[in-house]
């Protein structure tokens, strides 16, 4: 029988020990330990602001400040964290993104088409959904698990001995916790879902969201935003928001009772881009 490599053993137990929870309760696989996610996030934020036209200061930068921490002020007590960052980038490109290490940037040609305070928020609740939720650490683990996977199944190939039959077992299991399944409408709707709690318990109006989507779906006639494809904007993302509305409209009437209303006013312009 021929011994089993160490880089089996290792791939055994990286399986076994790497499982968490997300904050909706879903299974998650992590491979990475969150504070090196949260340096390349840094990393890639920084180079980021120095390649991209980024707003410093003005209306739209404290517009996107003030929406922001209505939001970020109500992320649960086990989430929070001290250094959520928020940059406006000068860009006719409808977009907006979340970095692992709390890093937000919003592109101006998308303030311009959340068309109130309320649906900025949805946008930005839905990228500190994604943070919170370490959807970036769960990305990466998945491609290195594919890799490790690939590299342990050629092994499997070569000799059917009883350790590696209960290897490809073992592998199954790590299939059925989701490694090798397709990750993002998983996240987009995750993300989706903590950001329509987070805005409503923040005191936006939470039937925003799902005029924001629409109005990013009519975006999408005019040629298709960067936005729109890397975060799909369908029917069922709409209907999954309504499904959740009642929920989201006591928690919002919750917030007002309590006097929490952000009073973030939308300036009547924005910077414009350089259009990439
Ligand atoms: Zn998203």
């Amino acid at each position: 029988m021929r011994p089993v490599k160490p880089l089996t053993y290792a791939a055994v137990a990286i399986l076994l020990v790497a499982c968490t929870t997300s904050p909706t309760g879903r299974r998650q696989f992590q491979l990475m330990p969150e504070s090196q996610l949260e340096a390349m996030g840094q990393q890639t934020y920084q180079e980021m602001k120095k390649k991209q036209s980024t707003v410093a200061s003005g209306p739209s930068v404290t517009y996107a400040a003030c929406v922001s921490n209505a939001i970020i002020d109500v992320v649960p007590r086990e989430y929070r964290r001290d250094d959520w960052e928020v940059t406006v980038f000068r860009s006719d490109q409808v977009n907006a993104f979340a970095l692992p290490g709390g890093k937000i940037g919003i592109y101006t040609g998308l303030m311009k088409v959340a068309e109130t305070p309320d649906q900025l928020a949805a946008v930005v609740a839905h990228e500190v959904g994604h943070v919170m939720a370490e959807h970036g650490n769960e990305r990466v683990s998945n491609q290195l698990a594919t890799q490790l996977g690939l590299a342990v199944a050629s092994g499997v190939a070569a000799s059917q001995t009883e350790h590696n039959r209960e290897l490809v077992a073992l592998l199954g299991l790590g299939a059925q916790v989701g490694i090798l399944l397709p990750f993002s409408r998983t996240h987009e709707r995750e993300a989706d879902d903590i950001g329509l709690d987070l805005m409503s318990k923040a005191g936006f109006k939470p039937q925003a969201s799902v005029a924001l989507w629409r109005n990013m779906a009519k975006e999408k006639e005019g040629g298709p935003p960067e936005f729109l494809s890397t975060h799909p904007s369908n029917q069922s993302r709409i209907d999954n928001l309504q499904s959740q509305m009642d929920g989201a409209r006591n928690s919002y009437r919750r917030a007002l009772s309590e006097g929490r209303r952000p009073n973030c006013s939308r300036p009547d312009s924005f910077p414009s881009g350089d259009g990439e």
